[in-house]
């Protein structure tokens, strides 16, 4: 059973009746679990809907969709499947204690890897959810590999149970699903010899295997140091070594890199960038794999719609890791608008100074940075350090910081998205 949260005015589902709190049972005498058997079941233009409405009735719709027109529904959110690994290196475990309730749940759940690309280890599937993974296609899929040795694999994820991923992924590739997947690098368990054997296995199951990314293992200064590291520079630089003669062979063959090192393995290794091309649909950059080169190509595409800038000067929040980085990406801003960008790179007081990713920054720490910066025109903050409710990771909301910092702020994806629609105060 599933339960409706909101109905949209002028949809199918508010003609029926369909009201917030409405339960919705079956399709097709179907049992619905989740908002994917909604969406999928509910897809052909005639099906039948058994629901119970808020105050008990229980009514069964036999429905014909006009063409075009949408259901309108809106699901109460999914209960989310739980982990069953216990990884040394889990973001959850390097979260400081008091944050709001959900940045505890360790998530896996295949449903999710389909809908928003979040990276699941397929290592908590039931029959009954591969059976729906082929039956609706939920393809690509983002995979947590890691290593492709089953004691390896096993031994990173913490989990004896964990099924032997290589076969896994020739099955599912063989009724058509297809995969991205990730190596987080722990140095001194799936980095070296490992670390080939895991970009051969998974080249070799073939076009099921969409591409790799090989991330360095991120710590907070809550996680787990006694048992695991971050790598080094030359960890890293061997590690990208990998990557690339994996790509180089991908390339001859299957014309597509294939084999990606995340913008923080270059970083950490002190080397230089692919070109946005090398990335091709960007596919792995939520992921910290292109990232940067995405925001250059989203940066570049606006330029024209940017408005004059002369003499302003921005501020351009963002974390550690990026600090370096940003340069690249604001120089083409500032030649397009004549405004000064000046980057203003926060340390994460939250998690700790390791952690330099700008999506995890809290908002005490960017309202301390800004505080006194009042010969900002205005200060562009990364959009993906607040949820949905327009919370930092701190809870503070952005609204207050707003209150208290003596500029303007913007949240901004890309920069681009933020000046071009909403301007600068003169
Ligand atoms: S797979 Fe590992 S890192 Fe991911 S949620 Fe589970 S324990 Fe944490």
């Amino acid at each position: 059973m599933i339960r409706v949260q909101s109905v949209a005015p002028d949809s199918l589902g508010a003609e029926l009746g369909l009201a917030p709190g409405t339960e919705l049972l079956a399709v097709n005498g179907r049992a619905l679990e989740d908002f994917l058997d909604w969406e999928f079941l509910t897809a052909d233009d005639r099906f039948t809907l058994a629901a119970r409405l808020p105050l008990g009735e229980e009514i069964e719709y036999d429905i014909e969709r006009p063409e075009g027109l949408p259901m309108g529904v809106t699901l109460e959110p999914p209960r989310i499947r739980r982990c069953a690994n216990h990884c040394d290196f889990c973001f959850v475990d390097g979260n400081p204690q008091g944050l709001r309730a959900p940045l505890y749940i360790r998530d896996d759940d295949y449903r999710l890897s389909f809908r928003y690309g979040n990276f699941a280890t397929l290592t908590n599937l039931k029959p009954w959810d591969v059976a729906r993974i082929v039956e609706y296609r939920l393809s690509p899929l983002y995979v947590s590999v890691h290593a492709t040795d089953l004691t390896v694999r096993r031994w990173l994820l913490r989990n004896p149970e964990a099924p032997d991923i290589v076969p896994q992924l020739v099955w599912f590739g063989e009724r058509g699903i297809r995969f991205h997947a990730q190596v987080v690098l722990v140095p001194g368990v799936n980095d070296g010899a490992e670390l080939e054997r895991t970009l051969d296995d998974l080249y070799g199951v073939g076009p099921a295997v969409l591409s790799v990314s090989v991330v360095p293992v991120a710590l907070t200064e809550f996680s787990k140091r006694q048992l695991v590291r971050e790598p080094t520079q030359s960890e890293c630089r061997a590690a990208l070594a990998a990557v690339e003669r994996r790509a180089a062979r991908a390339l001859a063959e299957r014309q597509v890199p294939w084999c990606y090192g995340a913008d923080d393995l270059y970083l950490q290794a002190g080397e230089i960038l692919p070109e946005a091309a090398w990335y091709g649909d960007f596919e792995q950059r939520e992921n910290g794999v292109g990232a940067v080169r995405y925001l250059q190509t989203r940066i570049a595409a606006s330029l024209d719609r940017l408005p004059d800038l002369t003499g302003k000067r921005i501020g351009v929040v963002t974390g550690a890791a990026m600090g370096p980085l940003m340069p690249l990406v604001l120089a083409e801003a500032a030649r397009a608008t004549g405004g000064r960008f000046e980057l203003v790179v926060v340390a994460n007081t939250l998690f700790g100074p390791s952690v330099t990713t700008a999506g995890l920054l809290p908002g005490a720490a960017i309202e301390a940075a800004l505080r006194e910066r009042a010969d900002l025109a205005c200060a562009l903050l990364p959009a993906e350090a607040v949820n949905d409710d327009g919370l930092f990771m701190d809870d503070v909301p952005a609204e207050r910081l707003a209150e208290r910092v003596p500029m303007p702020i913007r949240l901004s994806y890309d920069f681009a998205d933020a000046l071009a629609l909403e301007g600068v105060p003169a």
